[in-house]
């Protein structure tokens, strides 16, 4: 409210200015009176200097509202996409996400500040400007009004070309940060087929279309500020021309005149102003439908309204004809059934694609099945929480995400707000304690983008320690030690043991010889659960499990002979 009455004083104060002028040349001068006339520059100084002080006003608190309204719904935004379930971000790109927290939000706030109440005091202003032109003299006020169309029409025509220039020179400068994550991230694929003249021919060429957007763009921005220049300047030519016609047959003074020419610029002002409002009207508009398209966007997998917050659960996992599938196009899962007992260590072996990963991701409720259900101790899961359900589970995969910050605040990310005695707990049950205090910074060394890197063993040693913190009743291994080699394998495949401890583990491996001692063994095919039983029960069966064995069998063999 401050803002909008400072704002209304400035456009008074703007219109007032050519009167003042007006009175000075056709008044005061005449009179030759200097006392008075330094009394009246002073009066202006201070009407300037109260002027200032009220835009700086304008915009501060203008701008301050907008980006208030911008933080709050980039907030908003980003609190809905993170409770957003996993189909969501399996279709949705993180560009398009990031576009939406970054360009949608600064278009709408941008609206907000510049909006509305812009848009009525320039009315205002352009409206008194003419009601104080045709009180001076109508005929000439007529010439300016004739102007206008072709002014608006060209401030409008202008601000169009220029707003799609600058929307091209964006969507280039996004082309060319694409490349450079790409190849960046990339890095060592490309080094690997000696890539490099082929990435900076690609980069240069990206780099080229932008340069050409934005060479564009200022382009059409010169033109703009060229043309209006001229127009404005025309228009005042024709009015000096006329004024001075109508002054020399005695229908206008001196200070009318200048006073006229002053008004014709007070009115460039407000015409650049709606223009530019109303072009920024639907930009603004279209991110906010997004924004509210975005927000409307329920998460896939919600709690039920009586879902119960389980307190502990033992781990008697049960899948009773599950069926489910990713998309429209193929069935993942097709009535899978089987019991786990509670403390038991289950692994499942299967050819890649089968859907191991996917019936563990059931589990959590990543995804929710088709039909069918999962019940754990006899509860089905979607009759508890999510929240509870899933601190009962912990799932160490194959790639280990790692946050940038420091050793123990990743492993602290297990459960937040432990403490460092039961981080550096959880660091020697990972065999990790020893390689940590090694470290100058200890358990305060960064890690990722610009601190240590971390060998693939190293990083799997970290995720068990988040695990042993976590300490879940429920584990699942996902292929955790696959990337490794051999021997790091066998040694993190101690820690993992441990872990595995009186908790219900499913194991995904693909070396066989990491799931020799599990309990019982559930081969995944396409048709689902093709056999189960323990290694040797397998092996006499002759099946698909006892293929799988010789293959891999033969394929050490050779190996072996290799070496
Ligand atoms: P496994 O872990 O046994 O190698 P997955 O469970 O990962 O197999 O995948 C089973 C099938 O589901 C594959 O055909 C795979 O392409 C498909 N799939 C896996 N994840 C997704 C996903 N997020 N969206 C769509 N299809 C998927
Ligand atoms: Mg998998």
């Amino acid at each position: 409210m401050i803002d909008f009455s400072c704002a209304v004083l400035v456009a008074v104060l703007d219109l007032f200015f050519p009167i003042a002028v007006q009175w000075f040349i056709d008044t005061l001068l005449p009179e030759g009176n200097w006392g008075k006339i330094v009394q009246v520059n002073i009066l202006l100084l201070l009407v300037y200097l109260l002027s200032t002080f009220m835009n700086f006003v304008v915009n501060y608190l203008g701008h301050k509202l907008g980006i208030n309204i911008e933080t709050d719904m980039r907030r908003d935004l980003f609190d809905h996409i993170q409770k957003q379930s996993f189909k969501f971000f399996d279709n949705t790109k993180t560009g398009h996400i990031m576009s939406r927290i970054t360009n949608d939000l600064f278009d709408i706030g941008e609206f907000a500040h510049h909006g509305p109440e812009d848009f009525f005091i320039a009315m205002m202003t352009f409206i008194g400007a003419f009601v104080i032109m045709f009180q001076i003299n109508p005929p000439l006020a007529l010439i300016a009004l004739v102007f206008m169309p072709f002014l608006i029409w060209l401030v409008t025509y202008c601000n169009t070309k220029m707003n799609n220039a600058w929307k091209e020179m964006y969507s280039k400068i996004a082309d060319v940060n694409a490349r450079v994550e790409d190849s960046i991230s990339g890095i060592r694929v490309v080094k690997a087929f000696t890539n490099e003249e082929f990435e900076m021919d690609r980069f240069r060429k990206q780099n080229g279309f932008f340069q050409s957007a934005k060479l564009y763009a200022y382009k059409v921005m010169a033109g703009t500020h060229s043309s209006i220049y001229f127009m404005t300047r025309l228009l005042t030519l024709v009015i000096l021309v006329v004024g001075a016609w109508l002054s020399y047959n005695g229908k206008l003074s001196y200070g009318e005149l200048v006073s006229f020419v002053l008004y014709t610029n007070v009115l460039i002002k407000p015409v650049d102003k709606i223009s530019a409002l109303l072009e920024l009207y639907p930009k603004g508009m279209a991110g906010f439908k997004r924004f509210r398209e975005m927000l409307r966007q329920e998460p896939e997998i919600k709690d039920r309204e009586n879902a119960i917050a389980v307190p502990h659960l033992e781990g008697n996992i049960s899948f009773k004809d599950v069926s489910f599938r990713y998309d429209e196009t193929k069935p993942v899962l097709n009535n899978v059934s089987f019991d786990i007992k509670a403390g038991q260590t289950i692994a499942f072996v299967g050819s890649s694609g089968a859907g191991k990963t996917t019936i563990c991701s059931l589990i959590p409720r990543f995804y929710d099945v088709d039909e069918g259900s999962i019940t754990i101790d006899g509860i089905d899961i979607r009759d508890m929480t999510q929240k509870s359900l899933r601190q009962q589970i912990g799932i160490v995969q194959q790639d280990v995400f790692l946050f940038t910050g420091t050793i123990r605040e990743n492993i602290e990310y297990g459960r937040l707000g432990a403490s460092f005695e039961e981080i550096q707990a959880a660091a020697e049950k990972a065999h990790l304690k020893d390689f940590i205090e090694s470290l100058p910074d200890g358990y305060d060394t960064q890690i990722g983008e610009r601190g240590l890197k971390l060998s693939g063993g190293q990083k799997q040693r970290l995720a068990i320690a988040r695990m042993f913190l976590k300490n879940p009743p429920i584990l699942i291994l996902d292929e955790a030690t696959s990337a490794l080699d051999t021997e790091t394998e066998m040694m993190i495949q101690n820690s993992l043991n441990e872990l595995s401890k009186n908790r219900t583990t499913l194991v995904i491996a693909h070396r066989l010889a990491t799931i020799r001692n599990a309990d019982r063994i559930f081969v995944v095919t396409d048709n689902g659960i093709e056999e189960e039983g323990t290694y040797e029960e397998l092996l006499a069966l002759n099946g698909v499990f006892a293929k799988l064995h010789k293959a891999q069998f033969q394929k050490a063999e050779e190996m072996a002979y290799l070496k």
